[in-house]
């Protein structure tokens, strides 16, 4: 993460704490003890004061930002005051916002033109806690799920494809489809390996290539139903042709790097590469070479 805001960069985030309620697995930023809130909060200030009103999309980050609990009210009314035609994507585990209180008093406060990008691990509540590293985390997602659609909150749902989750993603489908019909887009994320992913490789990493099929129907699955459906940090020839079209450039731009062979493909320009922090590089990835 930067300590300024760039207007040319594609990711502008606030990281406002690296303390979480989560253990997430494959963390890629594993979380800290030590209380920092109030040190980033001064930063994150300084930041925003300096940064540019033009700026498209301003995102905030963590560790988890609702542990700010209401610091984070405060550092969403500096953008809007400074910046008011921003975008704000947050990102967080979503627990907080079961607790009704606190979404209503977060979305009276902070609605207008911010998205929660949340992550559910699975439909399974068992798959989901072993995942998140907590009992009860899968309920208390759920609920917060259901608080802030009360409240008309934009919701990007996120889902890291990982070891643990994959064989279920064509149920995972069709479960959004009958019980979160209120989320405005759905995004399948590749694992980063760096982190958590590193310390607990056997239980959570898998390549791509092996979950490619059951991504595949769980995304046309969700297309059919109109949701926005997202491949994120996928390179495109892993991809079958049917799927290539859902796939972002999604890595941030101080993170991403190509291969030599990459060079010569023609899907280059509209590939999301690969992450240069990553331990490894993924089986399975081909120069396409079309006329
Ligand atoms: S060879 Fe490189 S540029 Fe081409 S699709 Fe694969 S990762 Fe992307």
């Amino acid at each position: 993460m930067r300590d300024t805001i760039d207007i040319h960069s594609n990711d502008n985030t606030l990281f406002v704490t690296g303390q979480c309620n989560n253990r997430c697995l494959m963390c890629c930023q594993p979380p800290t003890k030590k209380d920092d809130i109030d040190f980033f909060y001064q930063k994150n200030k300084k930041i925003i004061e300096s940064a540019p009103e033009s700026l498209s999309v301003i995102g905030i980050s963590g560790g988890e930002p609702t542990l700010l609990d209401e610091k984070l009210f405060m550092l969403i009314s500096l953008i809007q005051k400074k910046m008011p035609n921003t975008y704000i994507h947050i990102l967080s585990n979503g627990r907080k916002f079961s607790d009704c209180t606190y979404t209503e008093k977060f979305t009276y406060l902070a609605k207008e033109k911010i998205t929660l990008g949340i992550p559910l691990h699975s439909d399974s509540a068992l798959i989901h806690d072993k995942i998140a590293g907590v009992k009860g985390a899968y309920t208390e997602t759920m609920l917060g799920l259901y608080n802030l659609a009360a409240n008309e909150m934009d919701i990007e749902l996120r889902i890291v494809l990982n070891k643990q989750n994959y064989f279920r993603l064509p149920q995972m489908a069709r479960f959004i489809s009958k019980n979160l019909v209120f989320i405005s887009s759905v995004a399948f994320m590749a694992m980063e390996d760096i982190g958590y992913t590193i310390k607990n490789r056997d239980f959570i990493w898998i390549e791509p290539i092996e979950y490619i099929d059951y991504l595949q129907q769980a995304v046309l699955f969700l297309s059919q139903f109109n949701f926005d459906v997202a491949l994120f940090n996928l390179p495109l020839c892993l991809l079958p042709n049917e799927i290539k079209p859902f796939a972002r450039k999604s890595i941030s731009d101080w993170k991403n790097t190509f291969l030599s062979q990459c060079n010569n493909c023609t899907l280059q320009k509209d590939c999301c590469g690969l992450f240069s922090t990553s331990q490894s590089v993924y089986k399975g990835l081909k120069t396409i070479k079309t006329i």
